[in-house]
């Protein structure tokens, strides 16, 4: 017997519009036993076939959607095509050469739920994240091995999101050479990365084009890049109109690596501050200290998980917002990002505006920034869409709120 998820009353509607997730609130029945990652169709109350998914029976999205075509069946040939399609769709957008890193598969984004495939020039990481995507790990390597053939292959499936999923994370070399330090270009600029101890899968590559506006943008001046990672908006604004930057992470090894990307760029030592510490405090200390900026860079880590964690997550973000606009000059801009997926670009532009107006200052929204077309939303799945950012001018006149005196008119 055909294995099936027969859906509630009602619940088959966002699967007809073709969002790829099924809770596990709108299960009705399990037929058939399915295992973790096997392929099951997805049924309406009324019998109708809706989908074909694979079944993850402990997460709380306990299905994710491969194909709505009932003709498709998902087999190593189904891999192989909606891959080459991604890879290809890659090749299109960045032929010319001047960046050698991107994301070549996006799970959900491209149809493939689960697996992310990032390129760092002759390496490929790959990341499987799902039951669904796991099960079928063999099928999707053999492809990996018929595309344009690179030097290694890596995997990084030691994300959180496998948890939840109830899988072990899972990391090494798949296949050929992987170094230690592998180096790529971005808009031509070099940059080292390190894909075994790295974050995500080594480099943000999601913040491509916002890097190179900042060193379009970037006035002369002193910088602040908080959240430096590997110095990468450090060095983008350096290379630009940046004299100075003071950089700020928590972690020692991005430190290390961000010294080395400056060198590599042949930025002088005496131009850079590496601060080894918490940016909440280290914000204040700078304050305090009555520093500014000409330009500040915020990318916090993703500061919300999920929805429930907004509110305390705007929080975090008024707060270092707050504190970025009294540290920049008049005149300065600031460039603030939010990578939480669960908060909306619409509420983060709020609580931006909030802390300009507790801050005092006068500003304006001159760019709206987010992820680039490696990295696509799918239109029926917004979910997809989670970097957002803002580049805010300070205003040059103090243009400050003014504070209000009351007349004392006392009585009679
Ligand atoms: N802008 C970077 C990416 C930043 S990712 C780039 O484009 O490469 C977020 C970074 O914040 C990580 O490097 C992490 O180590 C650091 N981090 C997380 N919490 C922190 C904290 N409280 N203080 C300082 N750094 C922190």
């Amino acid at each position: 017997m055909a294995k099936q998820l027969v859906l509630r009353v009602g619940r088959e509607r966002s699967v007809v519009r073709r969002h790829p997730w099924i809770f596990s609130g709108s299960v009705a029945e399990v037929r058939g036993s399915p295992q973790a990652g096997e392929t099951v169709d997805v049924m309406a109350t009324s019998g109708e076939w809706l989908a074909r998914a694979a079944y993850s029976p402990t997460a709380h999205i306990t299905a994710r959607i491969w194909t709505w075509d009932p003709d498709e069946l998902v087999e190593a040939d189904f891999f192989a095509r909606r891959l080459r399609a991604a890879v290809q769709a890659r090749d299109d957008l960045l032929r010319d050469g001047s960046c050698t890193a991107y994301r070549e598969v996006y799970a959900e984004s491209d149809l493939l739920p689960g697996l992310v495939l990032d390129r760092y020039g002759d390496v490929r990481v790959v990341q499987f994240l799902t039951q669904g995507s796991e099960r079928w790990r063999a099928e999707i390597l053999d492809v990996l091995g018929s595309l344009h053939p690179v030097n290694g292959i890596y995997e990084r499936s030691d994300a959180e999101a496998r948890t939840l999923e109830g899988l072990a994370p899972r990391e090494g070399v798949l296949a050929g050479d992987v170094p230690e330090r592998l180096e790529i270009l971005e808009n031509d600029i070099p940059f080292l990365v390190d894909v075994r101890h790295g974050q995500k899968t080594g480099f943000y590559l999601d913040q491509r084009e916002s890097r190179a506006l900042i060193r379009r943008i970037a006035p002369p001046g002193r910088m602040l890049n908080a959240f430096c990672y590997t110095g990468s908006f450090t060095v983008a604004a350096l290379l630009g109109r940046s004299e100075e930057a003071v950089s700020i992470d928590s972690s020692a090894g991005a430190l290390a690596l961000a010294k080395d990307n400056a060198a590599r760029n042949g930025l002088a030592d005496e131009r850079t501050v590496w601060v080894e510490g918490n940016v909440f405090e280290e914000l204040r200390g700078l304050r305090d200290r009555n520093e500014s900026f000409d330009l500040i860079v915020l990318d916090p880590p993703r500061l919300a998980a999920s929805a429930s964690h907004v509110p305390r997550a705007a929080r975090a973000y008024k707060d270092i917002n707050l504190l970025g606009l009294k540290l920049l000059k008049p005149g300065g801009l600031l460039v603030t990002f939010s990578c939480s997926g669960g908060l909306s670009p619409d509420l983060f532009q709020k609580i931006v505006a909030g802390a300009a107006l507790d801050a005092g200052t006068e500003a304006q929204i001159i760019g709206w920034l987010g992820q680039p077309g490696d990295h696509p939303v799918r239109l029926a799945f917004p979910e997809s869409r989670y970097l957002k950012g803002l580049v805010v001018r300070r205003a040059e006149a103090p243009g400050n709120p003014k504070p209000v005196f009351r007349r004392k008119t006392g009585l009679g």
